[in-house]
């Protein structure tokens, strides 16, 4: 036996929490009992356990961590203050890590490693979050109804030809706030706005809880084309490889696939900072990015690793690399813009 699960000792009294933690095995043992970093995470149990136990493996650093929604996780942090115990806080979407800088949660880390191993629009120019997997935003149409040369820009969505035609999850989720902050600063405010207006003319029912409901509404016929982040696609995929859809990559021809990332930063009152940077680091090194990535159906950050099979068969495209900073400081004014179009 490696690993033994070693609970959290604190009173967890919100359902939803999920507690656990990796240990160190026997040529361990004198590993300090100070020789741990504690992580609150918005990102699932199954797909930060196995990287936390192989760090564990390399490190003897045992890592526990509390699994919950970003928001929730945010308040407690936030309540929690110099008193948290959490080091890291990890979760998707780079506007919710600007939400966290916002609150002050955050420290900056000036860490050579990390710099060299994220480009630089995946990362915080101050240093207080990093992104650690790519999920690209974009097109799942129908390969029964859609000739894929129809297809081009996230702005070409909102024309006549698609009225009726389109599918979309609702603009309450930060996918879509962080897509419509980065249309704002690619085409302006005005702009934007137009393009959206056009995307809410044309949608064929009322927006989707989740970006698997709005693909299988592709599926069944009730609309044709629907912006997703691909790793949805991927399950989708995988428990059905004949579903009647496929990705295009959007706006190659301007500025790019829309991305966006889970991530993770140190948080402003880590007790173990050094711990946390080593984890994020270690995160960020070749062998972590071909796992952190490939669990999810998502995306490397770093260059140059490979892809999973699934992934790479969709094929290469540009991404946008507008610095994701840019989806935080835009965030409200997207919210606003989609707002005042009829965007629910
Ligand atoms: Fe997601």
């Amino acid at each position: 036996m490696r690993r033994i699960v070693f609970p959290l000792l604190v009173a967890v009294g919100v359902a939803g929490i999920i507690v656990g933690g990796t240990r160190g095995g026997g040529e361990q043992e004198a590993t300090a009992a100070g020789d741990e970093v504690v992580v609150y995470s918005s990102r699932q149990e199954h797909l930060i356990r196995p990287l936390f136990e192989r760090f564990t493996e390399e490190t003897g650093i045992r890592v526990r961590y509390v699994t919950d929604n970003a928001g929730p996780l945010m308040a407690r942090l936030q309540s929690e203050g110099r008193n948290t115990q959490a080091d890291v806080f990890m979760t998707v979407d780079a506007g919710n890590l600007w939400q966290a800088t916002e609150r002050d949660l955050l420290a900056p880390v000036d860490s050579e490693a990390l710099e060299q191993a994220i480009p630089a629009h995946l990362r915080d120019p101050e240093g207080r979050w990093f992104g650690l997997s790519v999920r690209a935003r974009t097109m799942v149409y129908s390969t029964e109804r859609v000739d894929p040369e129809e297809l081009g820009s996230y702005a070409d969505l909102a024309d006549d030809q698609w009225q009726g035609r389109l599918c979309m999850r609702s603009s309450q989720s930060v996918y879509n706030q962080s897509l419509v902050a980065m249309l704002i600063a690619t085409h302006g405010q005005e702009r934007a706005e137009e393009i959206v207006e056009g995307w809410v003319a044309n949608l064929a029912a009322s927006p989707f809880s989740n970006d698997t409901s709005t693909m299988e509404a592709v599926a069944a016929g009730q609309c044709d084309v629907a912006l997703v982040n691909t790793y949805y696609f991927g399950r989708l995929q995988s428990q059905d490889p004949d579903v009647p859809l496929a990705i295009h990559w959007a706006d190659q021809d301007g500025a790019g696939v829309h991305v966006n990332i889970s991530g993770a930063g140190v948080t402003r009152h880590a007790r173990r900072p050094e711990a946390a940077q080593l984890l994020l680091e270690w995160l960020a090194g070749a062998e972590a990015q071909a796992l952190y990535g490939a669990l999810n159906h998502e995306y490397p950050a770093r260059e140059g690793i490979e892809r999973e099979p699934l992934v790479a068969s969709w094929g290469d495209f540009r991404m946008d690399d507008t610095n994701l900073a840019e989806a935080g400081r835009l965030q409200t004014q997207a919210v606003m813009l989609m707002d005042r179009a009829g965007y629910r």
